[in-house]
């Protein structure tokens, strides 16, 4: 199975602030599958490390205020092109990401307040009816 997930589940220093999320679920899943590593921000042109964003009334920010809402759609087309080109059947994403958040996202606030809601990334693979899953499901 052809399976893409959030690039910094593997280990890969792609988040915000020049860490990952190293998730050895999603590692084991490559003993059986193909995996396909993607990150929608750095595909968007973004700097690693970068600002903190998210999501505020449908635009993401830096706290700053500063829109990066442009950055974020060009990484997630950008990113599903990946995914059709490969036939990927199911993308494992990172929670509460701005990007990749399936369930849930930080309010906007930067105040660590968590409200329901989907990350650019996500939203624009359930308009495409790709199958998708938050890590913390696996
Ligand atoms: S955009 Fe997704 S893959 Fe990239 S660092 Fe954020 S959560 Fe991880």
């Amino acid at each position: 199975m052809k399976i893409a997930v959030s690039a910094c589940l593997l280990g890969i220093n792609c988040k915000y602030n020049g860490g990952n999320n190293y998730n050895k679920k999603v590692v084991a899943l490559a003993c059986d599958n193909e995996i396909i590593p993607v990150c929608t921000e750095v595909l968007g042109g973004l700097p690693t490390p970068r600002d903190p964003s998210e999501i505020a009334d449908g635009v993401v920010k830096h706290k700053n205020g500063e829109s990066v809402d442009d950055e974020f759609q060009k990484g997630a087309a950008a990113a599903l092109d990946i995914v059709k080109k490969n036939h990927v059947e199911l993308v494992v994403l990172q929670s509460r990401s701005p990007s990749c958040g399936i369930n849930e996202v930080y309010d906007g606030t930067f105040s660590k307040r968590l409200i329901p809601g989907e990350g650019v990334f996500a939203r624009l693979l359930r308009e495409n009816n790709i199958r998708t899953v938050d890590v913390s499901d696996l």
